[in-house]
């Protein structure tokens, strides 16, 4: 049957694919298309192999059930614990800025629902993934593991202190805003890493991407944004963090 199709054998990406071409494929699918059509490459983002991952993933898996309606919309939901899944398009401008190669290995600090994890994932050769909170962490980790990721090392731990058995990193993306940009990160970041973080209030931050160089940190300041505290020792006092929430 699947060589009337002209394929070798049946797998779960040809089947995608011979669905794809008769043009049945799901509605999220369509949501999703148009979620990367709409919020991402009308914006600017251009790297075709982070539109690709994001075209991918699918981010309906990675929010609570009474929420899968809203997954591919304009906005970052809530995912428990006080917790949020960024919204898409932030999570296509961190990854731009990130620029993770194939060979590379990252670090994420907040893995939250695991949905940055997994398109960090599609790109680079591992990503090692830090998250505070041990129930999300466990969920994360399981639903990685369902969607067949195999590159995702997940602890629970302090980010903001980073992961220093196994650095240096290529790249590392915090998914949560801190004061200051905590000094462990950019000491794991090896030659020509890049740290993408938001730095500001618990208010409002600006996106910071820093790279090292030979002799020098260049830092750059992005795009204004909201994220939850980065809660840790190089970063907000959970008390400090509350008062400000
Ligand atoms: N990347 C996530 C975004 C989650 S929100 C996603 O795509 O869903 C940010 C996450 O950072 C939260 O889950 C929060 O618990 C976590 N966090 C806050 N401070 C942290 C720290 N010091 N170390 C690790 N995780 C932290």
């Amino acid at each position: 049957m699947f060589r009337s199709f002209g394929l070798e054998r049946a797998s779960l990406p040809e089947w995608s694919w011979i669905c794809r071409k008769a043009g049945c494929v799901t509605r999220y699918e369509r949501q999703r298309y148009r979620m990367v059509e709409r919020q991402i490459r009308k914006r600017g983002v251009r790297n075709s192999r982070v539109l690709a991952a994001m075209e991918k993933v699918p981010r309906h898996r990675f929010v609570p059930e009474d929420s899968s309606e809203h997954a591919y919309e304009d906005s970052p939901l809530s995912i428990g614990k006080g917790q949020t899944i960024s919204q898409p398009y932030m999570v296509a401008v961190m990854t731009e800025s990130a620029v993770p190669e194939a060979h590379e290995r990252v670090l994420e600090v907040g893995t939250g629902s695991g949905y940055q994890t997994a398109i960090l994932a599609e790109l680079a050769r591992e990503v090692y993934s830090i998250e505070r909170i041990p129930e999300l962490a466990e969920r994360a980790k399981g639903l990685l593991g369902r969607l067949g990721y195999e590159n995702v090392f997940i602890r629970v731990g302090d980010g903001s202190e980073g992961w220093g058995e196994m650095a240096p990193f290529d790249a590392i993306v915090v998914t949560a805003g801190a004061p200051d940009i905590p000094e462990p990160l950019v000491e794991q970041l090896g030659l020509g890493g890049r740290l993408v973080i938001p730095i500001g209030s618990s208010h409002h931050q600006t996106l910071c991407t820093v790279r090292k160089e030979t002799k020098s940190i260049r830092k750059e300041e992005g795009t204004g944004c909201v994220f939850v505290p980065l809660i840790g020792t190089f970063a907000w006092e959970e008390k400090a963090a509350e008062k400000h929430s």
